[in-house]
Parts: structure tokens; sequence; C-alpha cells
């Protein structure tokens, strides 16, 4: 198949590309979330020229066609917009094969379990625990994730006193069956991560999420090293440098790429496989509820050391407005699961009124138009 062009759709939140090829394959895929309106002139100024016209199915040779390309920016934007084309180019080779994602890449599990996730900082504890407890009810998870700190705090809190309050009252309210996680988001220096720790493991906390600056490898190692809480981390990562030394060096317990922040599946699945050799586990990043949780489910449905959940953001359109009537069908959670269904590909349609209002650039070569 011959690569002739690249569409994307877009604006200031969340952005799409779709590819089509000369058999006349037609495959959609996602930049990733904020700043997606630059993403996609990254995708047509640094991306599409180098593969426009590229006959082959090897995903992985166009990601090293590109990145080899573009080797002198080596940033989070070019990963933002390389997302976009090797998400399009495995729903296009999903879509071939008459599978998901997922059974393409040898998994087919009617559902995935999933972490019921808050974003939010600027709630009361109450309130956090009051809204957990509705969602353990409507739609039975059992498992949490809540933040604490203040992201990248120098080790202050939200507001005083906050983090203490917020965790005992989620364990409290929930009580001690469901499975509770947390994100410092790069909160603490080691001596205050590990204070904050052990009060964490004393109300049975499972998962403390980037204690320290990620930055800094080195303070998340000794904080795991003290702690008997699994630590985790990886978000932001791109660089298999990165990875391989947070890998060599045990850094975390868990290791958590974004689909999206890494420039799609094939880079994602070369962590999971780094990962797999260390016998440590990936719980995909997975933040909104754009096409970053879906492509996260695929993943981890397939995979050998998937971690025990998915990531699942429970902020609505009250607080995330952007994620509005976006693409059906819309996710499902039944029984704290993520319900799959595996029609080829992704197994999403873009919204055809979404796709109207967005900003719309295309790259083609010439022999089509
Ligand atoms: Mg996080």
């Amino acid at each position: 198949m011959k690569i002739i062009s690249i569409e994307t759709f877009t604006n200031e939140y969340v952005g799409f590309l779709c590819v089509r090829t000369d058999d006349g394959d037609e495959g959609w895929g996602q930049t990733s979330t904020y700043n997606a309106d630059i993403s996609a002139q990254v995708v047509h100024r640094q991306v599409a020229p180098h593969i426009l016209g590229w006959e082959g199915d090897d995903i992985g040779d166009l990601n090293r066609v590109v990145l080899e390309r573009e080797h002198k920016f080596p940033g989070t934007y070019l990963y933002r917009a390389l997302s976009g084309l090797d998400t399009a180019l495995w729903d296009i080779k999903a879509k071939r094969a008459g599978k998901s994602v997922c059974q393409l890449l040898g998994g087919n599990p009617a559902s995935i379990p999933v972490y019921a996730s808050s974003m939010r900082r600027d709630i009361s504890p109450e309130a956090e625990a009051e809204r957990l407890l509705s969602l353990k009810e409507n739609y039975g998870y059992t498992a949490f994730k809540f933040r604490i700190g203040r992201e990248c705090g120098h080790d202050q809190d939200q507001w005083p006193g906050r983090t203490e309050a917020i965790v005992k009252q989620v364990r409290e309210t929930l009580g001690d069956s469901v499975a509770l996680l947390v994100d410092a988001n790069s909160a603490y220096t080691p001596a205050k991560a590990i204070e904050v720790g052990h009060m964490l493991q004393d109300y049975g906390i499972c998962h403390f999420e980037e204690p320290c600056p990620y930055w800094k490898p080195g303070w998340t190692r000794q904080v795991r090293d003290a702690l008997d809480i699994d630590i985790s981390g990886g978000e932001q990562d791109n660089d298999m440098r990165v990875w391989k030394h947070m890998i060599d060096n045990q850094v975390v317990n868990i290791l958590q790429p974004d689909v999206c922040y890494m420039g799609g599946v094939t880079r994602t699945l070369e962590v999971a496989e780094l990962a797999q050799q260390a016998k440590l586990p990936v719980t995909l990043h997975s933040a909104n509820l754009s096409l970053v949780t879906l492509f996260s489910a695929h993943i981890m449905g397939a995979i050998p050391n998937a971690g025990k959940y998915l990531e699942f953001s429970i902020e609505g359109l009250d607080y995330y407005p952007w994620q509005a009537n976006i693409f059906s069908p819309d996710f499902e959670i039944a029984k704290g699961q993520l319900t799959m269904d595996h029609q080829p590909g992704w197994g999403i349609e873009l919204n055809p009124e979404w796709l109207s209002q967005a900003q719309y650039q295309v790259s083609y070569t010439g022999s089509r138009f």
C-alpha cells in the first residue's frame, strides 16, 4: 500500500488524523491532546513530507523514517504528531486483517478492568470521597485514584492538610474492599515523599504515582527503596534511553507510558517489551476520554504484562467540555470494567459534525488529486 494523503481535523484540545492509501484504505488516529492544533502543524511540516508516497506496511519502519529525518527535533511535539500517523496506520492494519487492534496484537478480552481516575486537586476531601462513592455504587468501580500534594509542588500541599485529610476521608468512605491509588504529580523531595508514603501505607494505598519530580529518577528510586508501596511513573517520557534507564535502575515498580506522548502504538509496545523482559507491569497513562483511553485499552488487552487496571478518567463535560460528541460508540463502564466490542480497527467513527467544525488541513501526493 502507498500512502497518498494525510488529513488533520483539530481544535486546541484534541486532533485526529486520517491516512488514505492508493488501495482505498482509510485509517483514523489521534495526535496527543492539548495544543493539538500545534501538533497538527507538526504533522504537515515534519511528518507528512517524509511518508507521503511511501509504500509498504511496516509501521515501525515508517516511525524510524520520520524520527531519523527529524532527528534534530527529539521533543514532545514530534511524538505527539507521530502518534496521529502511527495510530491511523494501526487502524488500517487491523481493518485489513478484519480484527480489532487488540485482536491483531493477540488479545481478545470482552472487557478490561479500570480504575476510576480523578484529575482534580481543587476538590475538598469530603466532595471527592462522596463522588467516588457514588461512582462505586453506579458503575461498580473497585479501584480509584485521587490526587495528593501539589503538582510540581516543592513539598507543598494544594492547601495545608489536604493530603492527610483526603487519604483518610476516601478510605473511610469507600471502605477497605476497594483498591486506592494516589498521584503526586512530581510533588515531593525524597524525604517528604517517604514521610507521605508511610502514611499512605498505613491506609493501605497500593500505588504511589510520580512521588518526585519525574526528571529526577534518583530521587524516585530512593522513595522506592524506602517504601513497600508500589511506586509508578513515566507518563511524560518518550525517549527510549530514559525508559531503559528507568527499567535498568529499577526506578519504579510500575511503568506508565502514554500512547500519544510516546508517538503511538509501535513505540509503546517497545516499552512494554522492555518492561516484560524486566518482569515489570505496564499501566498505561490515559488521563482523558479521547481516543488515548481506547488505544490504551486495546494495548493493555493484549500485552502479557498489563497492570491490574486501565486508567479511566471520571471527569465529564463539566470539567472537560472539549470531550463532547467526538466519536461513537462512547465508552461503556459496567461492573468496574470497560466493555470491548472488537469491531475492526479501533472500532469507532468520528462524529461528522465535530469533524466539520474542526480546523482542517491536508497533505497529499500528486497521484490521486
Ligand atoms: Mg499521573
